[in-house]
């Protein structure tokens, strides 16, 4: 167990109804107990109560605010520790008097992602599960949230669990062949190895099929909207933006001077790319210049091109639709509520039609067969997988892909005839490997490493 008492604001800092400040060790109870007035005690609060009354300062007596106080003792607590959380009201004012008085009393600020480090180091949950509350606090889309949820509630590790434990037993079996080293128990072996390290194999692979679906999920398609000035591009994002009101962000933009907007189709994240060029409302000025498009366009996971419906075909747009052939373009074409002027025929002589939607940006149809067409672009259709386990990770990806190079390895050596205690090596690397995910044998410096990842807090 950890010997000092942390403290933090556990909500999001700015304008809310309500705020928390968490506080978690041996010593929450005694050192908030000074600091409520109320009618019970907090030294005689049952676990798991919520308390009414004063945060007041000691020293004077003055009434900070008036809260609620929740008391968790530990182990059953997020941390498994004693965890006190004192709910105040919203705004910056009150919140912070509160901590102020908190860490006046004796508790030392947290570091980021303290809580959950600790919630680590007492043993609650394994560090996949720990990831998963930073992919919880970032996840853009409904989608991405259930998948993180899932695994944060150990769904991943579930399934690594199980394999670490069959590579043990084949390594158990492999010592004693090489204490006891008769031919036959050799051969044995060598058979053990090639069928359990290719069941492990198998289920390694399975498990990395999901990553690029997680990743999606939980980063986005990087998407760009391009198309000649008046298309409809910025009446496109906005019909996006509109449906996904309570999703959509601002994210700064990073080192060019694009700004990204994240909006959720269906679940599915789409990072816009160059909003900033398309929110542009003088159109009179083409911001998307063509530079500033092709930069977009290379970087994207997915274009969409908007095409008006009631204007043929421009030179440009004829171009465009030549270079953008075998990419993952979806042709928007916009206003099919005004009389059509384009030639479709052309259009669709370079693109299936499941990549061609019609659309009325202004009247708002048409947005479900776009999410339709962009689903069947990325997920084959539907993202619905049996079960949410996506393998979203950098960290498991790369380590999945190792333990699957140590499989590979140990089951070619065994083919050889290799001598066993070498390929012990390989099946020994792919369990540790694997043990990284659950955080089995990992160092300090990189649980450090996850664990500043983390907002303040948590
Ligand atoms: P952008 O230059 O590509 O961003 O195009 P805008 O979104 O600014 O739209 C140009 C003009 O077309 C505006 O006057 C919009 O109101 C109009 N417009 C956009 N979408 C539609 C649509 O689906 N139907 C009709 N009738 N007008 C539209
Ligand atoms: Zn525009």
């Amino acid at each position: 167990m950890t010997e000092d008492t942390i403290a933090a604001v556990a909500t999001a800092l700015g304008e809310g109804s309500i705020a928390v400040v968490r506080v978690s060790g041996p010593e929450a109870v005694e050192r908030i107990a000074p600091l409520f007035r109320s009618k019970t005690d907090l030294r005689e609060a049952k676990t798991h109560t919520v308390n009414y009354g004063w945060i007041v300062d000691p020293a004077d007596g003055a009434v900070v605010d008036e809260v609620l106080v929740t008391v968790m003792k530990g182990p059953r607590s997020f941390t498994a520790e004693d965890v006190v959380e004192i709910s105040t009201h919203g705004g910056i004012v009150a919140v912070q008097s509160v901590l102020e008085l908190v860490l006046r009393s004796g508790v030392r600020m947290a570091e980021p992602g303290e809580f959950t480090k600790r919630a680590f180091l007492n043993g609650r949950i394994d560090l996949a599960q720990a990831e998963a509350v930073i992919d919880l606090i970032r996840s853009k889309s409904n989608r991405a949230f259930q998948v993180a949820r899932r695994q944060s509630e150990g769904a991943l590790s579930k399934k690594i669990v199980p394999l670490r434990r069959q590579l043990i037993e084949l390594l158990a079996h492999v010592e004693v062949n090489i204490d006891y080293p008769e031919h036959d128990v050799a051969e044995m072996t060598a058979s053990a190895i090639t069928e359990t390290c290719g069941k492990v194999l198998e289920a390694v692979r399975g498990l990395l099929k999901t990553a690029a679906e997680g990743k999606i999920l939980r980063e986005g398609i990087v998407t760009a909207i391009v198309g000649r000035p008046n298309a409809g591009k910025s009446s496109l994002l906005n019909a996006l933006a509109q449906d996904n009101k309570a999703i959509v962000t601002d994210i700064p933009g990073t080192t060019r001077d694009i700004v990204e907007e994240s909006v959720s189709l269906s679940g599915i994240p789409l990072r816009l790319l160059d909003t900033a060029g398309i929110r542009e409302t003088s159109d009179v000025v083409e911001r998307i210049g063509v530079e500033r498009s092709r930069g977009a366009l290379n970087e994207a996971d997915l274009i969409l091109l908007v095409l008006n419906h009631n204007e043929p075909l421009h030179e440009d747009e004829r171009r465009l639709l030549e270079e953008l052939e075998g990419r993952p373009v979806i042709v928007v074409v916009n206003k099919i509520d005004l009389p059509g002027r384009l030639e479709l025929d052309e259009v669709r002589s370079r693109f299936e039609a499941e990549r061609i939607v019609e659309i009325s940006a202004k009247e708002g149809t048409g947005i479900e067969a776009l999410e339709r067409a962009v689903s069947k672009l990325f997920f084959g259709g539907s993202i619905e997988s049996e079960d949410l386990t996506y393998v979203s990770n950098a960290r498991h990806i790369s380590l999945l892909h190792g333990a699957a190079k140590s499989l590979q390895d140990a089951m070619g050596a065994a083919e050889e005839g290799i001598p066993i205690d070498l390929i012990q090596i390989d099946i020994a690397a792919a369990w540790e490997q694997l043990g990284e995910i659950v955080g089995d044998s990992v160092g300090e410096s990189l649980l450090d490493q996850i664990f500043s990842q983390f907002c303040l807090g948590k």
